[in-house]
């Protein structure tokens, strides 16, 4: 059976960025940029006062204590026009441009008025003082940010201060997601005799809006040939669909002879995993070269959201450009021993700690694929490889965090 390395490797391959755009700064956190940037100004774009004060010639300073004559005032968005000289100094205050000749500032906290003049008494003033040069922090034609990068909201600041509105990132996919299931009622229904309330569908698409994207639910398709092309036909307009349950090997298993059907290629059915062995992937590409990936999870509901965390939640991230799109690992200590029984690479929940001597990782009580309750108490989940032994409290284990 496929490992999961493979399973994600060949999700990657089938997959690419998605096709660059330019959006407003205000739509892009959390995106991909798609091309580097390019400083086309120095910053600061002028000598600058670092402090409120007055310019001085440092020079007139060198003691600590000097008279003054003032020139004029400057604040921030003002040019100054005269030159300070030797006995002169400019009322300046932070951010506004430092006037020709002055070479330092003196703080205000340091000086007191006397009708045109300034009295300074401090220490010994320097060259530079409290004054920041043009271009010291950046220059025309530096590349400030690369392709690949994350844009966090520092990020979006220093792209406003480079005065590029429209960054071109990757955008996010269009996510349908499709329950499938003949036992299954809506959350707001009473199950009657065999039901039960359809919980993937809500839980799926808060794992996907956990990830930045907008997913649109499809409702429940019956387990009919006819009533799950249709639908899966409206999913395969959007650029990810994530169908749930209908992927084993049951009699009304119909979800990968339906898409084979409606022309979606399989690239993988079932991986080493436990939960969501059953997981299918495969992708439907169209005449105009887009394409469609397609998920089918497994319908039990740990297995659903297990391989939304793997599997979906790497090809988004694949598909928004992100560098490293598998799912991130942190390492972290079990607090108390478990003994391992499968011979599958498990992802058991667990609740993630972050204390001061690092991750903790509490494997809750789990009693398997359709236990959502347990999952009430976990943030993640814990890998524990298929070796038949007791992993002691204190090992040391990969964790991974659930979208949350
Ligand atoms: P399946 O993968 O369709 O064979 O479903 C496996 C198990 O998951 C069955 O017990 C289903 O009743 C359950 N199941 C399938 N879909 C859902 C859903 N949307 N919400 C909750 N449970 C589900
Ligand atoms: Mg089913």
């Amino acid at each position: 059976m496929l490992t999961l390395d493979k399973a994600l490797a060949l999700i990657h391959e089938t997959l690419a960025p998605s096709k660059p755009v330019t959006l407003p700064l205000s739509q892009c956190l959390g995106l991909t940029l798609a091309a580097d940037v390019v400083s086309g100004i120095d910053s600061p774009p002028f000598d600058k006062a670092l402090m409120d004060g007055y310019a001085v010639c440092a020079a007139d300073v060198a003691t600590g204590v000097a008279t003054l004559t003032i020139l004029e005032r400057i604040t921030a968005g003002m040019v100054p026009r005269e030159t300070v000289r030797a006995g002169t100094a400019t009322q300046i205050m932070t951010g506004a441009p430092l006037p020709a000749g002055a070479d330092a500032v003196v703080r205000i906290e340091d000086t007191r008025e006397e009708g045109d003049r300034v009295v300074i008494q401090t220490r010994p003033i320097q060259p530079e003082q409290d004054i920041i040069r043009r271009a010291a922090a950046l220059k025309v034609g530096e590349t400030v940010l690369t392709a690949g990068m994350l844009i966090t909201p520092s990020r979006i600041g220093a792209l406003a201060e480079l005065g590029v509105a429209t960054p071109s990132v990757h955008p996010r996919p269009t996510v349908a997601v499709l329950a499938t299931g003949d036992e299954l009622v809506s959350v707001d229904q009473t199950p009657g005799p065999g039901q039960i309330r359809n919980s993937n569908e809500p839980m799926l698409i808060a794992q996907l809006q956990s990830y930045g994207v907008t997913p649109q639910p499809l409702g429940i398709a019956r387990d009919v040939k006819e009533d799950l092309a249709a639908k899966i036909d409206a999913g395969l307009k959007a650029d990810v669909l994530v169908l749930s349950g209908g992927v084993s090997a049951g009699k009304l298993d119909l979800v990968p002879s339906t898409l084979a059907a409606a022309g979606v290629e399989e690239v993988f059915h079932k991986v080493d995993i436990r939960p969501g062995k059953p997981i299918w992937f495969g992708i439907k590409r169209r005449p105009d070269g887009t394409s469609c990936a397609v998920f089918g999870l497994p319908g039990n509901p740990v297995s659903s959201m297990v391989c939304c965390e793997l599997f979906v939640r790497t090809a988004l991230r694949r598909m928004l450009g992100q560098p490293d799109p598998n799912p991130q690992v942190e390492l972290g200590y079990l607090v108390r021993p478990y003994t391992m029984r499968s011979d599958r690479p498990t992802y058991f929940p667990a609740e993630l700690t972050r204390t001061p001597n690092g991750l903790i990782a509490r494997l809750v009580n789990w009693q398997g694929s359709s236990d959502l309750r347990a999952t009430v108490e976990a943030n993640g989940m814990v890998l524990l490889p298929p070796i038949q032994r007791t992993f002691t409290s204190e090992e040391v284990v990969q964790a991974y965090r659930w979208g949350s």
